[in-house]
């Protein structure tokens, strides 16, 4: 679908997700929580169908992936083990004046881009947020938050290879929450300090990772295209030497280009042993994958290396927003805003929507809407003109509207479904709505 609009700004979207129910600002009656967002009806609806479809392509529609629920809280000795301890930290500086923070790698020259004031020399500041477990708080108790996924699998390697008697290449994904005390948050829920993520760690023979690697760019590539993302709107940025995590070998970002330039939308990793050799080490267990096909004796026990797909829902979910977004001109001076959804990530999938509340109009609509919505999300709205009707629909990105009206009870039994994107309408009996539907869904 080509769009009018090549890149709109932010302020466009967040009050389109705040009037709509997309996003909300989190505690917002006592003034908001820096940097926190909560999901609305709709935005929910769009975040559990990202989880879904990624779940489904890259767990359930593949006989070499498994999933996994891992515990937020974990043994502090995980985090020693993969480093988070000493090393998960960004350099902050202050500003010696009006004492806002920054990140020293955000900021381009030594004056304090707020005021203008000299700022500190740089320090570590460790990312993760702290907790305690149980009643007392000294350091015996102290815990912290997960900041990502990735660990909960690899302390599970042996768990699940024993239980599935997968063996490599395999992957394990996950879904669930992560938290990082960022020290520049912004961009709306482009960066904040809880978020969602989407992990895979991918298990391979040394010597095959860097195929693997490029494999797995590749079907993430596609993904974002076939939800529907612009493909000239992403972009591969593999990372300088000097900018690689301690645990990688090469790194590369998918980008999406917004409308204050090029963003990280998720990173690919290759972790290679590291992380399973650390936690082995550090735990006293073997996390080596035996394998008795293999002839060479000396070679049967290895450590696999790792391919680490990691990508944010709440990132994710921007960029659909961003993509999705547009504006067109209509006759008479209009402007029609439109979210272009993909029809697997559109919150709602139908509307329905008789001609006017009519009182023999309003029986037969909530009849056809009884059949639709067994089979679809679907709204049914009978308040204002048609014509604002089908607007609010285009805003919230709801593919088809079905409409019910005089000549359906009068002559036909049929209704029209409206195409969000053309605005052409057919006509079909009501008998074959559901099977058109699904068709026209299909895409
Ligand atoms: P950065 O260097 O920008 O702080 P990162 O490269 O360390 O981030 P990763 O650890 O690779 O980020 O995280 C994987 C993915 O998780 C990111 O690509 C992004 O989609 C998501 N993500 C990471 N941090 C955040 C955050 N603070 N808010 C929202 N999403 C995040």
């Amino acid at each position: 679908m080509a769009h009018t609009l090549d890149s709109v700004e932010m302020d466009k979207i967040v009050s389109l997700c705040k009037r709509r129910g997309f996003i909300f600002q989190s505690s917002e009656i006592y003034g908001g929580l820096a940097s926190t967002y909560d999901y609305g009806p709709l935005g929910i609806e769009l975040k559990r169908n990202i989880r879904d479809a990624w779940w489904h392509r890259f767990i359930q529609d593949r006989d070499d992936m498994v999933g996994l629920e891992s515990a937020i809280l974990m043994h502090p000795q995980v985090w020693v083990a993969s480093g988070h301890t000493g090393t998960f930290s960004d350099p902050l500086v202050e500003c010696k004046t009006c004492h806002h923070r920054f990140r020293a790698d955000h900021i381009d020259s030594k004056a304090c881009p707020d005021c203008g004031g000299e700022i500190t020399e740089a320090r570590n500041f460790n990312l993760m947020l702290k907790t305690f477990l149980g009643p007392v708080e000294d350091t015996a108790s102290q815990v912290y938050l997960r900041p990502e996924t990735a660990q909960g699998i690899f302390v599970n390697f042996q768990n699940v290879v024993t239980a599935t008697r997968k063996r490599p290449p395999f992957g394990i994904g996950q879904i669930g929450k992560s938290f990082r005390n960022e020290i520049t948050t912004g961009n709306f829920t482009f960066r904040t300090r809880e978020f969602e993520q989407m992990e895979i760690e991918f298990f391979v023979k040394p010597g095959t990772d860097e195929e693997w690697h490029q494999k797995w760019i590749e079907d993430f590539m596609q993904w974002f295209i076939d939800l529907g993302v612009r493909e000239e709107k992403l972009r591969l940025r593999p990372h300088a030497k000097e900018e690689l995590s301690h645990y990688s070998k090469a790194t590369s970002d998918i980008e999406y280009s917004f409308a204050w330039g090029w963003g990280e939308l998720m990173g690919i990793a290759n972790r290679t042993d590291f992380d399973l050799k650390a936690h082995a080490e550090h735990s006293g267990v073997r996390l080596d994958y035996f394998d008795d096909e293999i002839e060479e004796p000396e070679q049967k026990h290895y450590v696999p290396y790792v391919v680490e797909p990691a990508l944010g829902v709440d990132r994710a979910l921007l960029v659909l927003l961003f993509d999705a977004y547009d504006e067109e001109a209509l006759e008479g001076g209009d402007t029609r805003v439109v979210l272009h959804f993909h029809p697997s990530v559109a919150p709602i999938k139908v509307a329905v929507l008789p001609l006017s509340r009519n009182e023999r109009l309003v029986p037969k609509a909530r009849e056809v809407y009884d059949l639709v919505r067994s089979r679809f999300v679907t709204q049914y709205d009978d308040a204002q003109s048609i014509g604002r009707r089908y607007r609010r629909q285009d805003e919230i990105g709801t593919p088809l509207a079905v409409t019910v009206d005089f000549q359906t009870l009068d002559e036909d039994n049929a209704v029209t479904i409206r195409d969000r994107d053309t605005m052409e309408q057919i006509r079909v009996p009501i008998a074959e709505l559901v099977n058109t539907l699904e068709q026209k869904l299909k895409r």
